[in-house]
């Protein structure tokens, strides 16, 4: 079957690359492992926005990308499905519920006429010129015949499989993985400032006193305020080596994530009357992976880019999140830009060298590991798939190097039309 875009991987960046690509009259085709949308911010239940606001030292913070990025975040507030912005320290967030943007995907993609959504369907292979492009659900294998193809895999496997440059920083180094799960059986105000405070001194005396594992001081827990969400983060350090490529590690984290939540839940029932009935009410469908393989692209995003604010000609998305480095389980490092400057993502880090034909967006598109450590969040996962999926249906119509400025134009004309 021939398309002009195929989009792999349905997360954050898929759903917006797909969507827009679609809008702009593209025959385009999304593919997706799961039955829904939304990858790590429904999946894996990460339950906050972050990156769709200007940082600022204290006032509200402007939205940072007009477009899919802000367009979505209105709607998900409009349907009830989040909440905020709200200040945490010098960052402000919006929270959300995995279920509600899941929900909301869903309508996006009902809504695009060019596009046709294969779920539980998996990229297998690809040739090294991406003309062919082999997909598989429960064993019925289809090959697509794209122009372009947009990898939103969030592992870069389309490149992988391509043959196309791709890297990936020293396992010692790579952002810890984490097991999130929603919670329930105790009221949302045990879980503001002090009642997190509290629950974390109890987990630290049970570390203390043998009767939790170590691990376990890598949880904290949140609650979503007025949807009534509750949510464990567990932050893992796999002994055994982490490989978020290798099957048997993605194994072990998956089971040390359902054992250490099981174990928190039973312990801190038994210290408080108030926590009697806290229990697990749904794991997530996978765990949390922050970072994996990514495109070598034209451009690299460097890490003293973000630290200064670079604006290259070419930027077609804001990076305003500071690089949030967690190179380890229980402990988070947050590096801000000077002067709260946003750095601009040039169009160069969403495209291939070879093949010409492959853009990549989200957590896979090209930069370094610290880098990274900024760009991957949802808003601007968002917001550089929105550019790639442009980009993409331009060159498939025959625009060999789209520019920032046609992206733009293009952006605000989707925007206008509310994607459809
Ligand atoms: C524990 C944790 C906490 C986080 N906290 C926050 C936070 O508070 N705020 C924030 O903004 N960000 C947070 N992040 C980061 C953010 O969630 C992710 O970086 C972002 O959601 C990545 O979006 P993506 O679209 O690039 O990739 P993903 O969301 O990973 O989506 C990739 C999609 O591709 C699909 N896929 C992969 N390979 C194939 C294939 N071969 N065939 C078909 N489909 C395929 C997957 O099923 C998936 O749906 C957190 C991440 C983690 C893990």
């Amino acid at each position: 079957m021939n398309w002009d875009v195929l989009v792999v991987g349905g997360g954050s960046a898929g759903l917006a690359a797909a969507v827009s690509a679609a809008g702009l009259g593209a025959k385009t085709c999304l593919i997706e492992r799961h039955g829904f949308a939304g990858g790590m911010a429904t999946a894996a239940l990460v339950h906050s926005i972050c990156g769709l606001y200007h940082l600022t030292d204290g006032a509200p913070g402007a939205y940072a990308n007009p477009g899919f990025a802000s367009h979505f975040a209105d709607r998900l507030k409009e349907c009830g499905g989040a909440s905020g912005p709200v200040r945490l320290g010098r960052v402000e967030v919006l929270f959300h519920r995995p279920v509600a943007f899941a929900g909301l995907a869903d309508e996006f993609l009902e809504k695009a006429k060019n596009l046709t959504i294969k779920f539980h369907s998996e990229m297998i292979a690809a040739s090294p010129t991406l003309d062919a492009v082999e997909i598989s659900c429960r064993g019925v294998r289809e090959t697509l015949t794209p122009r372009t193809v947009i990898d939103t895999t969030g592992d870069a496997t389309v490149a992988a499989l391509c043959g196309a440059g791709c890297e990936m920083v020293e396992p010692a180094r790579l952002q810890r993985p984490a097991y999130v799960c929603r919670l329930e059986g105790i009221p949302p105000s045990a879980l503001d400032d002090s009642g997190r405070l509290r629950i974390a001194r109890i987990i630290a005396h049970g570390v203390h006193s043998k009767q939790l594992p170590a691990a376990a001081l890598g949880a904290t827990f949140r609650a979503i305020p007025e949807d009534g969400g509750l949510f464990a983060t567990i932050n893992i350090e796999d002994p055994d080596g982490y490989d978020p490529l290798d099957p048997a590690c993605l194994t072990r984290l998956e089971m040390v994530g359902r054992k250490l939540a099981r174990a928190l839940m039973e312990y801190l029932r038994g210290q408080d009357d108030g926590y009697s009935s806290l229990r697990v009410a749904a794991h997530p469908v996978r765990v949390g992976v922050r970072e994996s393989r990514r495109l070598v692209g034209r451009v690299r995003v460097e890490t003293e880019d973000l630290v200064s604010g670079t604006l290259p000609e070419d930027t077609i998305a804001l990076a305003t999140w500071p690089m949030e480095l967690r190179e380890k389980a229980n402990a988070v490092t947050l590096r801000f830009p000077e002067g709260n400057r946003p750095c601009g993502i040039p169009l160069g880090a969403l495209r291939a060298h070879q093949p010409e034909t492959l853009f990549a967006a989200g957590r896979c598109l090209s930069s370094s590991h610290e880098a990274l450590a900024s760009l991957r969040v949802i808003g601007t996962c968002l917001a550089t798939g929105e550019a790639a999926g442009i980009a993409a249906a331009l060159v498939a119509d025959g625009e060999a190097e789209p520019t920032a400025a046609q992206i733009a134009n293009h952006r605000d004309r989707l925007l206008a039309h509310e994607y459809c």
